[in-house]
């Protein structure tokens, strides 16, 4: 990372969450940095970090950042916090840069209020949710292990009844019914989907495979995309499949998932801690930590300060192992945290690659676009020295 690239942010204003979700990279994969920060963003930390944000727009000329409120369970900050922080932001930041607000929720605490506060401040709303009832519940549960699934619809209901926009962000489960899943989303009136690949490593990665075979992920998404490919679905944007489209298309991958590109993001926590990668958490305990802090460091600081997680932002090297496969340029080793193990680092190639090959075949084939065109489309937007890419992934 230079220090003068710009950067989004990932603002964690709640580090507890009400959920306990079986496979939550942030509390239940080792990572146990949370336990010793404070369990909500004060407005001191918040207003600090603001004031990073705007030197570091002014340094590096960004013309928008993106603040994206997430947890734990943004929501825990109640809306009244909420609200002064979205304010906040947009006052401090709002003359140096377009401002987009996001937050990712579990939607279990939306209400009346909490509604009319994103719409008012314009925040883009992600809700998590694994499926209908019985697949949710089986793993997106709270303290007690009651199911999150009543609560999620009811919060999505509200949504639709006040006409706000949300998409929804769904964890692949090897195994599930996939077109049960997909459809369900539909008819809950998301305008866009996410399908994340699960973030084990290949410590972790063994008792997965031998249950569900070879390419859980691919046998779950496969079917999904022609679904989504010929069932007159493709308005409701699936950003894993636009993203495959765009890099196969010759494009830069914008998505971790696939093709290692620069993250120009930092995670913020609630103690103003900046962090790196979400979702290295998974790999080992610690790892996210930077030993920056807004209180008394700028972001450009990074840098220096951290040449692990300068790297990661910049896309660390191709795995050994992907440097003879034919789609080394566009998986380029699949996401960060899913290469990782205890024994070779990054140095190996995803734990989903036979995945990955998978669905780049599948919609290689209902694309039409060889490897060979691939290349030749790559090739010839370097040349041109254009932006790689025009399609819109939202
Ligand atoms: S498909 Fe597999 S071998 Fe090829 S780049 Fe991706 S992870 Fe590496």
């Amino acid at each position: 990372m230079r220090s003068e690239s710009g950067l989004n942010y990932i603002v964690k204003v709640a580090s507890r969450c009400n959920l306990n979700c079986s496979y939550c990279y942030v509390y239940n994969q080792g990572d146990t940095s949370w336990r010793g920060r404070p369990s909500l963003m004060s407005r001191e930390t918040f207003t600090a970090m603001l004031g990073r944000i705007r030197r570091h727009c002014v340094r590096s000329g960004q013309e928008t950042v993106a603040l994206a409120f997430h947890g734990g369970e943004p929501t825990l900050v109640g809306p009244a916090r909420f609200a002064w922080m979205c304010a906040a932001a947009r006052e401090e930041l709002g003359d140096v840069a377009e401002v987009i607000l996001a937050i990712q929720t579990n939607g279990t605490r939306l209400d009346h209020e909490w509604v009319s506060v994103l719409r008012e401040h314009g925040v883009q709303i992600g809700v998590s949710l694994d499926g209908p009832q019985e697949i949710n519940d089986s793993a997106r549960v709270d303290h007690k292990g009651q199911g999150s699934y009543a609560a999620v619809v009811r919060g999505i209901a509200l949504l639709r009844e006040e006409g706000m926009p949300f998409g929804i962000l769904s964890v692949v489960r090897p195994g599930a019914d996939p077109l049960l899943i997909h459809r369900h989303f539909l008819e809950l009136g998301s305008t866009s989907i996410s399908y994340l690949l699960p973030a084990d490593t290949h410590d972790t990665i063994g008792g997965l495979r031998s249950e569900f075979g070879p390419t859980p992920c691919a046998d779950f998404l496969i079917p999904i995309f022609d679904d989504w490919w010929f069932n007159s679905s493709l308005d409701v944007s699936i950003r894993e499949f636009w993203n495959l489209g765009l890099v196969i298309m010759g494009g830069s991958s914008r998505l971790e998932m696939i093709g290692n590109p620069p993250l120009h993001f930092v995670c913020v926590e609630t103690d103003g801690s900046m962090q790196g990668l979400d979702k290295l958490r998974a790999c080992e305990d610690g790892m996210t930590g930077m030993e920056l802090n807004v209180h008394d460091a700028d972001f450009a600081e990074i840098a220096q300060a951290s040449p692990f997680h300068a790297a990661v932002m910049d896309g660390l090297p191709l795995p050994s192992g992907c440097q003879a496969c034919p789609e080394r340029e566009t998986c380029a080793g699949g996401h960060l945290s899913n290469r990782y193990s205890s024994a070779n680092g990054f140095d190996n190639p995803s734990i989903w690659c036979l995945d990955l090959l998978a669905l780049f075949a599948h919609v290689r084939t209902r694309l039409g676009v060889t490897h060979e065109e691939t290349e030749r489309r790559r090739s010839a937007l370097r040349q041109a020295g254009a932006p790689p890419v025009t399609l819109q992934v939202s």
